[in-house]
């Protein structure tokens, strides 16, 4: 297929290349030059402007920073410009409502679209085992499904529009939740004498086993190797954590429901990031509760 690939940022890059090596020709925009070098690097076709990037595409994706830029760039250059009958994909993480209207904007159009957030970080997008969560009609689901399954492991309809961000803001809730949780239990055990091996022995075949413990621990040299193993490089960005608890709490106000660990995590995130911390790792937030 021939495909407009906007927004070729640390995730967006490594997608739009495995695109190519799936065997698609991808049209590339960003505004960065150095980004649009890369993909060009990777086989893509480069373009100066997003709009002249859809000319005559059969499917758009988009993986931009935040919604009112998805906003901007499907209203001022996507919409309209690219072809009738082009299937429409953001996979960035922004707002339900945002993404909610604008694919009710793009359906408006004649689009068939879907938002397709993504779990997984950088080495899943560049090694193309990202997982999937989509919203959207069944049709534009299984429009939407080969090309997602060229630049990931697992493609999962979460429901209508709106509801794979739903899916990837109530997922990092929740883990931003168990890994404070999991955090907090290990500093304690430490300073009530026990050695953080034997916790983790004792607890991961425990009922307080979670994934933040067994795939993710927190500790130096404890469980599988994380980045506490690297001084809390790499992996998952405290700022990018901050970004979908204060998602999650938007949409927890849209709804009404009631979320006080969560408000509570998106607090002490807060205080971690405004302390300098906006590129560490989220599980170095341990090293606040020693
Ligand atoms: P990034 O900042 O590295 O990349 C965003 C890219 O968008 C940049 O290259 C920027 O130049 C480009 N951009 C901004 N405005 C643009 C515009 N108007 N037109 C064209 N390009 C524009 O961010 P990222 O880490 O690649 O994240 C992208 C999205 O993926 C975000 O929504 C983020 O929340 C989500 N996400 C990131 C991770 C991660 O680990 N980095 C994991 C899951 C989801």
């Amino acid at each position: 297929m021939k495909i407009a690939f906007i927004g070729l940022g640390n995730m967006g890059g490594g997608m739009a290349a495995n695109l190519v090596k799936a065997g698609h020709a991808v049209n590339a925009f960003d505004l960065s030059e150095a980004a649009l070098d890369a993909a060009k690097e990777h086989g893509c076709a480069t373009f100066t402007d997003a709009a002249a990037a859809c000319d005559g595409v059969e499917a758009v994706v988009t993986m931009l920073p935040n919604g009112q830029i998805v906003q901007s760039v499907y209203e001022g250059s996507v919409i309209g410009r690219a072809p009738e009958g082009a299937i429409l994909l953001d996979c960035s993480t922004i707002d339900v409502a945002t993404a909610r209207a604008v694919i009710a904007a793009a359906e408006g159009a004649g689009y068939d679209m879907v938002d397709a957030p993504v779990s997984g970080g950088i080495a899943a997008a560049n090694g193309g085992t990202l997982t999937f969560m989509v919203g959207g009609s069944g049709e534009a689901f299984e429009r939407a499904k080969p090309i997602l399954e060229g630049m990931g492991k697992a493609v999962i309809h979460a429901g209508a529009a709106g509801n794979g961000q739903a899916a990837k803001i109530c997922n990092n809730m929740l883990l931003g939740i168990h890994m404070i949780g999991t955090c907090e239990a290990f500093a304690m055990a430490q300073k009530l004498g026990l050695d953080p091996q034997t916790f983790y022995d004792i607890s991961s075949v425990s009922s307080g086993q979670c994934w933040s413990m067994t795939s993710y621990c927190p500790v130096p040299g404890v469980g599988p190797t994380t980045p506490a193993d690297n001084g809390y490089q790499g992996g998952f960005a405290a700022g990018l954590m901050l970004k979908d608890l204060r998602l999650a709490m938007d949409a927890a106000e849209d709804v009404n429901a009631a979320v006080p660990l969560a408000q509570r995590a998106r607090a002490l995130y807060e205080d971690y990031v405004g302390a300098g911390n906006a590129e560490v790792d989220f599980s170095g937030i341990i090293r606040t509760l020693k």
